[in-house]
């Protein structure tokens, strides 16, 4: 299949993490037009912002898509909805929150969808997802991951056993 490599960055701290990204996973490879190549293992990390809320649980897979990025982003958004997210406070708890952090190596910059994540090389339960699944993987502007990993804030992060990570689900 043709297509662009993206990367969805996935987080939960409500209604058992797990299963939400492990539902999300299976839902991201059933999407049209999008194999999924493969899933990070999954980490446990502080909260962004707010502090009064669970520790998240995190990850990362790896897509092929001929899907658009905005039609990427659409599709998203319709996962997170039908996983009961609701906007509240902003870095607030959350049953499933996907970003979309790399797509090939397009910039995009749009009033919905920046690419990438604007957030990217700030968060270790970002980078760290990343660089297990692309150890060589770089930025639109060349910058390595791995190195953007080292230079990063720690959140705490905490790489669950594998154990912890549930196998994708066989989609219908
Ligand atoms: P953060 O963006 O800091 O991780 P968040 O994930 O909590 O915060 P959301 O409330 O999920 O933020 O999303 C706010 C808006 O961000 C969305 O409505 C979407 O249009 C926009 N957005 C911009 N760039 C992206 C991207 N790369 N992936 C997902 N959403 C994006
Ligand atoms: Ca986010
Ligand atoms: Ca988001």
């Amino acid at each position: 299949m043709n297509g662009v490599e993206a990367y969805i960055g996935l987080g939960s701290n409500l209604a058992e993490p797990l299963q939400q990204l492990a539902r999300a996973i299976a839902a991201l490879a059933a999407l049209p037009h999008t194999t999924l190549v493969a899933q990070s293992p999954f980490y446990a990390s502080r909260p962004v912002g707010p502090q009064d809320q669970p520790d998240f649980i995190n990850g990362a897979v790896q897509l092929r898509t001929t899907l658009p990025p905005l039609a990427l982003l659409d599709e998203l958004q319709r996962i997170e909805q039908q996983h009961g997210r609701e906007r509240s406070q902003r870095w607030g708890p959350r049953t499933l929150d996907l970003d979309l952090l790399l797509y090939g190596d397009q910039v995009v910059h749009h009033p919905r969808l920046k690419v990438p994540h604007v957030e990217l090389h700030n968060r270790d339960f970002v980078l760290q997802p990343l660089l297990d699944l692309t150890p060589t993987l770089r930025t639109p502007s060349g910058r390595s991951v791995a190195a953007l990993r080292q230079q990063c804030a720690d959140n705490n992060l905490r790489r669950l056993q594998p154990a912890a990570c549930p196998p994708v689900p066989h989609s219908a």
